[in-house]
């Protein structure tokens, strides 16, 4: 019998294997490779999902309607500015669906957000990854590689794994640059963290841009990366176009009611991310003690650029039960995690003795 015929795309996507749980030699995980928030919900965010879970026997709302007039209260933007989406990547798929096809390409800056190159491929669209400069993004390069087949833009800030930003200046340059009839995401899922003063709010930015959409996750500040949901701000007709890519009910009740308790929750979750931004300077500073290459970091993880050591050490915090997230030849992306789970993580690092060498100088580049 002959197999389906599948779309040859896929041939260039492999399926994710969960490699075996991490753990030390007395049973300790430290869950420091997904970016997650080290804290679960509070009692308030608990009540609304216990509430909500009474419900699920019917469909949730479709549109979304409690959230998004809670996030155009406290944005100040029009409901008609908001889509809500499955999680970021969720709204990042819609967003796709929306622009990209055969044909069109999709600029992104590499190494960048692991979703864009998949989503990319799956809607067709032709990637264009521009790599990085010292670890950030080359606005200038990027500028220089659109075509009059560049269809969306994305621009990680703060960019995940470096956690370096783009300043206001530079990304509004940048913008300048941009057709107006490409679509520019400024993906900001760890905005809540940024302490750069210089850092834009891209809900600024995009006011009198069209082509200019910010995309907002409850999966990290607000803590609630297991109920996937996140959104995104534009203008009001991107929005509508962006909103018929929805796969209907794909944003569940639960997460819905989640959503709307974190926002009234959000000063109690600002003083956790007031936490983690410390541990963030506490970590990269005993890092960059144990004379590990750490560049500074606006998100809530570190990044160290150990070239051919990365894998090395990836196993070396395993062995301590500390999940970190190695990319081979490039660099290790560490999570910051409550104070107990960064300080198992330092003392791992601490006792990584594979030192630089002439060919992996601790400052090697991302
Ligand atoms: N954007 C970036 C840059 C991310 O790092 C992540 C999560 N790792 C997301 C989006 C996706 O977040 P969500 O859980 O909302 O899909």
């Amino acid at each position: 019998m002959p197999d389906p015929t599948f779309r040859t795309v896929l041939e260039r996507l492999v399926n994710f294997k969960p490699g075996p749980p991490v753990r030390s030699p007395e049973g300790r995980s430290y869950p420091l490779a997904a970016n997650e928030s080290p804290y679960g919900p509070l009692p308030a965010v608990v009540k609304a999902i216990e509430e909500a879970a009474l419900g699920v026997n019917r469909y949730p709302d479709n549109n979304c309607v409690e959230l998004t007039a809670e996030i155009s209260a406290r944005l100040k933007v029009a409901e008609d500015e908001i889509a809500v989406g499955c999680g970021s990547v969720g709204v990042s798929q819609m967003l796709l669906e929306a622009v990209a096809e055969p044909g069109a390409e999709v600029m992104y800056a590499w190494r960048s957000f692991e979703a864009y190159p998949i989503l990319t491929r799956l809607s067709g669209a032709t990637p264009v990854e521009v790599p990085l400069r010292d670890g950030a993004h080359d606005l200038d390069a990027m500028a220089a590689a659109i075509t009059d087949r560049t269809r969306l833009i994305f621009v990680c800030n703060p960019n995940n794994p470096t956690g370096s930003v783009v300043h206001a200046a530079a990304l509004e340059a940048f913008l300048d640059r941009v057709p107006a009839d490409c679509l520019v995401v400024i993906d900001e899922a760890y905005h809540e963290y940024v302490r750069d003063r210089e850092v834009p709010d891209g809900l600024a930015l995009r006011t009198d841009r069209p082509n200019v959409v910010v995309l907002r996750t409850f999966s990290k500040a607000y803590g609630l990366a297991g109920l996937r949901i996140g959104y995104v701000v534009g203008h009001r007709e991107t929005i509508e176009a962006i909103r018929k890519a929805f796969l209907p009910f794909s944003v569940n009740g639960i997460a819905q009611a989640a959503a709307v308790a974190a926002l009234r929750s959000e000063a109690e979750l600002m003083a956790r991310v007031e936490t983690t931004t410390r541990e963030r300077e506490r970590v990269r500073e005993a890092l960059r003690a144990l004379g590990l290459p750490v560049p500074p970091s606006e998100a809530n993880f570190v990044w160290l650029p150990l070239g051919e050591r990365t894998l090395d050490f990836g196993r070396h915090c395993a062995e301590a039960g500390v999940a970190i997230r190695p990319f081979a030849g490039e660099g290790a992306r560490v999570s910051i995690g409550s104070p107990e789970e960064n300080d198992a993580f330092l003392v791992a690092a601490a006792g990584f003795d594979n030192p630089p060498t002439s060919e992996n100088p601790p400052t090697a580049r991302a």
